[in-house]
């Protein structure tokens, strides 16, 4: 039978605020630990000192199973235990769980609720026993308890402390379970990340040495033949231009997304990258009879950047306008200064862009219309590309459009080199 609790004035004050403060330092302390081993072990070392019994054990709910398992245990093998299921049904573990309610008993042995397989098997007699639910927002995740209190037997102040510990391990034990689960999705995120990242540059690399073979064959062919086979050489030569084309985004987003483009800087004069860019896209938009004007300062507009990603932004820019805009259109690039910045924008008359799409079309593999019912080919990387180039320089790529049919501009800002030149 457990002893009659002692009366309020016998209550050693002292040892009472002492209990308290060290309450509030588990509590500080499992509120700030995230790694659950870590956690198991500080909660039962702090119910053993606080209690002064020989063993705790922690026994969390295993749905699929419907069994109490030990999660971790202090004066027997754990992970011995860990192989012993606890009935919910015929265990006194069982029961605390079951009715959500602290249990003492001062004589398990004698307790025809006691599941006595356990102490068999690791070999540990339990006199004593105290357990309490462990919950969170009202549901029970498992049942603390301590084990053979060393002097005398547990009473109602023991049940307190162990409550109090008890909430504050089911909390630590969920945070810290969650934030490994965390961690292991991210873990598993990076793997398939890196298996993907490694299947582009692999399969960008092979499909380059054939796709040389096919351009320089056809460029050959299409020069050497006459007629009807020029014209089916150069049908070979721009479809294997165009997945050149792909396997470079394909490429270049993937190194962006490494972090692994490097930079080649050096001062750059605009209007030299720009005309590079123009001359790179006016075969594509002669042949859909547009015109591609230039609107640049005589004065050169310097900026420090790497000169071909440069000219790979305008390019992109530039491919857009053309392929996004009618027949007889026309594409206008302005470059000036605009204070210590220097400015570019990509205007067309094309097709325009819906307000509310202007956000997105910078996202990855985003484009405005759907990739099955779409004329223009891409693959909605061009701009993602492009922005995230001009940014690597520190400068700026933005979008407006009035709407549909009312055509768009793309605005690139970069620091402007002022040189003493
Ligand atoms: P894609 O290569 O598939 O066109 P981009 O990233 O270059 O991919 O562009 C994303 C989407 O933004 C395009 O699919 C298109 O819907 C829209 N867009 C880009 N540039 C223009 C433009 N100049 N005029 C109209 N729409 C454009």
């Amino acid at each position: 039978m457990s002893s009659a609790p002692d009366r309020p004035t016998n209550v050693n004050l002292n040892q009472l605020v002492s209990q308290l403060a060290r309450l509030v330092e588990i509590s500080v302390k499992l509120n700030s630990t995230l790694d659950p081993d870590q956690v198991l072990k500080y909660i039962m070392e702090s119910a053993a000192e606080l209690l002064g019994c020989e063993a705790v054990s922690i026994l969390l709910y295993d749905e699929k199973r419907d069994m109490l398992m030990f999660t971790s245990a202090s004066g027997s093998d754990s992970h011995e235990l860990a192989q012993i299921p606890v009935p919910i049904e015929g265990s006194l573990a069982g029961k605390i769980f079951r009715e959500n309610k602290p249990l003492i008993t001062n004589n398990v042995n004698r307790d025809p609720r006691h599941y006595a397989l356990v102490g068999e098997k690791v070999n540990f007699q339990p006199r004593s026993l105290l357990g309490v639910p462990m919950c969170i927002q009202g549901g029970c995740t498992g049942v603390l308890e301590a084990l053979n209190k060393r002097d005398g037997q547990f009473g109602p102040e023991d049940v307190q402390v162990l409550s109090v510990i008890a909430s504050q391990a089911a909390v630590a034990i969920h945070n810290a379970r969650l934030v490994q689960a965390l961690q292991r999705a991210y873990e598993e995120l990076s793997r398939i990340d890196k298996i993907k990242s490694d299947f582009i540059a692999i399969a960008s690399h092979e499909l380059r040495t054939p796709l040389g073979v096919i351009l320089g064959y056809a460029t050959f062919l299409k020069e050497e033949a006459q007629g009807e086979l020029s014209e089916h050489a150069e049908m070979v030569l721009s479809s294997a231009m165009r997945l050149r084309g792909l396997v470079e985004a394909m490429t270049n987003m993937n190194l962006l997304h490494m972090g692994s483009v490097e930079l080649k800087i050096s001062p750059v004069v605009i209007q030299n990258v720009v005309k590079m860019a123009i001359a790179e896209i006016l075969p594509t938009a002669q042949a859909k009879s547009q015109q591609i004007l230039l609107d640049v300062p005589g004065q050169p507009l310097r900026v420090t950047a790497d000169p071909e990603k440069l000219a790979l932004v305008f390019t992109n820019l530039l491919n857009n306008a053309v392929r996004f805009t009618q027949e007889g259109g026309t594409v206008t690039v302005h470059a000036s200064a605009d204070q210590d910045d220097v400015v570019v924008e990509v205007n067309d008359n094309g097709i325009g862009i819906p307000s509310w799409e202007l956000k997105n079309i910078f996202k990855e593999f985003y484009q405005v219309e759907p990739h099955m019912t779409r004329r223009q080919g891409g693959m909605g990387l061009g701009l993602a590309i492009a922005r995230s180039l001009v940014e690597l320089h520190g400068g700026e790529l933005s979008a407006e459009s009035a709407g549909q049919d009312q055509g768009s501009t793309f605005r690139v800002r970069l620091r402007r080199l002022i040189d003493d030149a």
